[in-house]
C-alpha cells in the first residue's frame, strides 16, 4: 500500500476500514480528560465493555446459588473451562483437546518444562533466544539447577549476529543443528518481547526435532497478535498469557498446548493435581493419579471462574473480528506507523531507528524504537500528549497499534506530536 502522511488520508484508512466498529466495544483510558492514544496492548489489552457484566453474572450466579453454581446455570462452573476449547484451539491452531486455559503463563510454563526438560546426562541442554523475557529466564535457570545442572553450561543463549538487533532463521537452525548431540529442548518465543520479532516458528520446530529435542513456544506476544499454526507445526508444547492482545484482564488467566502426540500419553512425568485426574472418576476421590487425557490432564486446580468469564467475554469479540482481518488491518496499521516514523526521521536510521524487522512476515503489531539520545524525554513528551506506549531501559520505546481498537488516525497524530516535539530535531542531529 501507498501511504500517505495526512490527515484526509488517515481518515480514509479508518471510513473504509470493516473492522472500525469494534473499537467502540473498549473502554478507552483517559489522558488529562482526553481519550488516550493507547499504543500499549502488547503489555495489556483494553478492557471489552462485556467483561464487568460477564463477571458480575458469575458473581451473581455465586450470591443465589453458592455451592450449586457448579452444576446449575448455563455455565456449570465444573465444566466452565471447556468453553474454551473450540474458540482457543482456533486461535493457536490446535486440535481442541490440545489446548486449556488455566493458571498464569509463568506457572504453566514450568508445568510444560517438567513434561518437557527431562534432561540426562547426554542431552541436557535448553536453546534459547538471547534477551528472551526474564521470567522465561528465570524458570528455565530454576528448572535446570533443580536437575542439578549448571545454568552457565546447560543454557544456550542464541544471540544476533554482531551489529544486528533480530536473529536469522538460518543462525537459529545452525544453532540448535550445532547442539544436537545434547541438546534436550529448544524454547523460543513465539515473538521477542523487546525487538518485536516474530520467529519462524514452524522452521525452528524442525530444526529442533531433527536434532532430537523437544520444542516448546512461548506465545505471550503471539496468541491474539499473529495467526499461527501449532498442532500443524508440532511444537510439542505452548503456553501464552491472555492480558496483552488477548485483553483478558491483568493477571487473566493463562493457556496452554500440549501436541497431540503427547497429549493422551498418561505416562509422561507431570506435576499433578485433583483438576488434571479422568474426568470420569475425579470425583472417586482416589489414591494414584489418573490423568484426564489431552491438555487437560495438566490442570492443577478448579478453575478460575471470574477470569475466565472475562477471559471468555474478550475471545467472543476476538472470534467476531475474526483473527485473519485482525492480521490483515495490523499488517497496514503498523506499516503506516513505520512509514510515518520514517517520514518524521527523513530516512530509515536517524534519530528513531526501528529494532523490530521491516518484513511485515517478520513483526506483528509492535514497533521498537531505539532512540539513542534523549529517548526518556521523547517518551515523556508522548505521554504528555496523551500517546501510551512503553518504556524498556535503556532506550527502547516499545509502540503497539492494535487492530481490534486502534485507528490510522491516532497513528497520524503520533507522527504529528513527532514532528512537533521541540528538541526532538536536535537529538535526530546529534545521531550518526
Ligand atoms: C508478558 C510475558 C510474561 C509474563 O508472565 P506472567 O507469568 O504472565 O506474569 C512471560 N513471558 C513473556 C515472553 C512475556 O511477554
Amino acid at each position: 500500500m501507498v501511504y500517505e502522511n495526512s490527515l484526509t488520508f488517515a481518515r480514509h484508512l479508518d471510513a473504509t476500514d470493516s473492522l472500525k466498529g469494534f473499537r467502540d466495544r473498549f473502554h478507552l483510558p483517559r489522558v488529562n480528560g482526553q481519550e488516550a492514544i493507547y499504543f500499549c496492548g502488547n503489555s495489556l489489552g483494553l478492557q471489552p465493555k462485556t467483561a464487568r457484566l460477564a463477571v458480575e453474572k458469575e458473581m451473581h450466579h455465586w450470591q443465589e446459588r453458592a455451592v450449586e453454581g457448579h452444576f446449575t446455570g448455563d455455565q456449570p462452573w465444573l465444566a466452565y473451562h471447556k468453553q474454551f476449547k473450540e474458540p482457543v484451539a482456533r486461535l493457536v491452531g490446535a486440535q481442541p483437546d490440545e489446548v486449556v486455559v488455566m493458571n498464569n503463563l509463568t506457572t504453566n510454563l514450568h508445568l510444560m518444562l517438567v513434561s518437557f526438560y527431562r534432561p540426562t546426562r547426554q542431552r541436557f541442554k535448553i536453546l534459547v533466544e538471547a534477551g528472551a523475557f526474564p521470567s522465561d529466564q528465570y524458570a528455565v535457570e530454576s528448572q535446570v539447577k533443580l536437575h542439578g545442572y549448571q545454568p552457565a553450561e546447560a543454557v544456550v543463549e542464541i544471540s544476533p549476529r554482531a551489529g544486528e538487533c533480530t536473529l536469522r532463521t538460518e543462525d537459529i537452525c545452525q544453532a540448535i543443528r550445532d547442539q544436537r548431540d545434547s541438546v534436550a529442548l529448544v524454547l523460543f518465543g513465539g515473538i521477542n518481547y523487546y525487538t518485536g520479532q516474530l520467529f519462524d516458528l514452524p522452521a525452528i520446530a524442525r530444526a529442533a526435532h531433527e536434532a532430537g529435542a523437544f520444542v516448546g513456544f512461548d506465545l505471550a506476544h503471539a496468541a491474539g497478535n499473529v495467526p499461527l499454526r501449532l498442532h500443524d507445526w508440532g511444537a510439542d508444547f505452548a503456553v501464552w498469557c491472555t492480558y496483552k492482545y488477548l485483553n483478558s484482564g491483568p493477571g487473566g488467566v493463562a493457556g496452554a498446548f500440549v501436541h497431540a502426540q503427547h497429549a493422551r500419553n498418561a505416562s509422561l512425568p507431570r506435576l499433578a493435581g485433583w483438576w488434571g485426574y479422568d474426568e470420569t472418576t475425579r470425583f472417586g476421590m482416589k489414591k494414584g493419579f489418573v490423568p484426564t487425557p489431552g491438555a487437560d490432564g495438566w490442570q492443577l486446580s478448579n478453575g478460575s471462574i471470574l477470569l475466565m468469564a472475562v477471559h471468555k467475554a474478550a475471545l467472543d469479540v476476538f472470534e467476531e473480528a475474526g483473527m485473519e482481518n485482525l492480521r490483515q488491518k495490523s499488517r497496514q496499521l503498523t506499516g503506516y506507523l513505520e512509514y510515518i516514523l520514517d517520514h518524521q526521521n527523513g530516512t530509515a536510521d536517524t534519530a528513531i531507528r526501528i529494532l523490530t524487522p521491516r518484513n511485515p512476515e517478520e513483526r506483528g503489531c509492535q514497533l521498537s524504537l531505539l532512540v539513542e539520545r534523549e529517548g526518556r524525554r521523547l517518551f515523556d513528551t508522548l505521554a504528555a500528549n496523551g500517546i501510551i506506549g512503553d518504556w524498556r531501559e535503556p532506550n527502547v520505546i516499545r509502540l503497539s497499534p492494535a487492530p481490534l481498537y486502534n485507528t490510522f488516525e491516532e497513528v497520524y497524530r503520533v507522527g504529528k506530536v513527532l514532528a512537533e516535539t521541540a528538541g526532538y530535531p536536535a537529538a535526530k542531529r546529534a545521531v550518526v
